[in-house]
């Protein structure tokens, strides 16, 4: 059976035939929006708050010094590398 035949039989079932392809493109965006949408606010987020925000908790870190213990959930960090970290991650 070649690619016409699976077509046949895809096209002649009354579950799938014209409900599949739509149906896939459905669940990969389901899937892949989501993600993508949450990286995206949390870039712009990040990006306004210049890196300064704790990777754990999403806390705004300016104003507060280079090393020491994020206010909100107790980590210790160091800014410098928690920009590397953001940089790298988004
Ligand atoms: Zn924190």
């Amino acid at each position: 059976m070649g690619l016409s035949g699976v077509r046949n039989v895809v096209s002649s079932s009354p579950w799938i035939g014209d409900w599949a392809l739509p149906f896939a493109l459905v669940v990969i965006l389901a899937i892949w929006v989501p993600p993508w949408y949450v990286k995206r606010r949390l870039k712009r987020f990040v990006h306004h708050n210049r890196f300064q925000v704790c990777p754990y908790c999403a806390y705004v870190l300016a104003g507060l010094p280079e090393q020491h213990n994020c206010p909100e959930c107790g980590h210790s960090y160091d800014l410098e590398e928690i920009r590397q970290l953001w940089v790298s991650f988004l």
